[in-house]
């Protein structure tokens, strides 16, 4: 069997980790989230008063922490942090806000780099981040750059946390959302940004099946292109 590895990078809001999600359900392949590792290092790291900024220390508590995932019978994504369940906590609009802070370290990110290759070695895998088309596994098969505009990634974000029982602004979403992606696209370590070889695939104007039918289109193609040449 052909080892086939998804990757799906771009800015905040623009539902990479809903689309990752409901791919890997349809192709029965294994979703890592990468957002959420660096999610519980930032949440770890608050919970422990290590200051989000003092490099060695969040390392050091990267080596001691036990991340885990577990996917759900319904396509949820449990994530256990020392085995505790942390899945609500990491999605707090504080975490939101620090998370950047952590991940623009370029040790942390090199720790966290290796944990989420090991994690997706010789597997079929649909990863979600923002580097890893470009950093994590530069070799996948099959890329996707997933975006959409500013306002529309910020509508998203404002019904989701509406959902979940926050009632933040939309122009307090909207400014969450540019601070990030600024953050994201300009540190100096593996930027946010498309892979050479990824599909951009813009999603302002569609609904999450048709975002899923178009990635598993380009997917399709890109596995005929290899059976080809195997
Ligand atoms: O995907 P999510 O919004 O949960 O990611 C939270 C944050 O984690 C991002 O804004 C980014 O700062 C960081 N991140 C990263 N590299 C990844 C995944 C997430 O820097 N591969």
């Amino acid at each position: 069997m052909i080892l086939i590895q998804i990757t799906i990078d771009g800015p905040a809001g623009a539902g990479k980790s809903t689309i990752a999600k409901m791919i890997a359900k349809r192709l029965g392949f294994i979703h890592i989230d990468t957002g959420a590792i660096y999610r519980v290092i930032t949440y770890i790291a608050m919970q422990q008063n290590v200051c989000l900024d003092n490099e060695d220390a969040l390392v050091q508590l990267i080596a001691s922490t036990k991340i885990d995932m577990e996917q759900q019978a319904e396509g949820e994504q449990k994530v256990f942090c020392n085995n505790i369940d942390v899945s609500k906590e990491i999605r707090d609009p504080i975490i939101s806000k620090n998370v950047s802070r952590v991940a623009v370290l370029p040790k942390v990110r090199q720790e966290l780099v290796r944990m989420q290759r090991e994690l997706a070695q010789d597997k079929n895998v649909v990863m979600d981040g923002r580097d890893a088309g470009t950093v994590i596994l530069p070799h996948a098969e099959c890329k996707i750059f997933l975006t959409a505009s500013l306002e529309e990634r910020t509508y998203r974000r404002y019904l989701e946390l509406k959902q979940r029982g926050y009632n933040d602004e939309l122009e307090f979403v909207k400014k969450d959302l540019a601070r990030r992606d600024y953050i994201d696209e300009n540190r100096k370590t593996s930027p946010l940004k498309p892979a050479q070889d990824a599909v951009i695939v813009d999603t302002t104007c569609l609904g999450p099946e048709e975002v899923v039918q178009e990635i598993l289109r380009i997917y399709q193609e890109k596995k005929e292109a290899l059976n080809n040449v195997l």
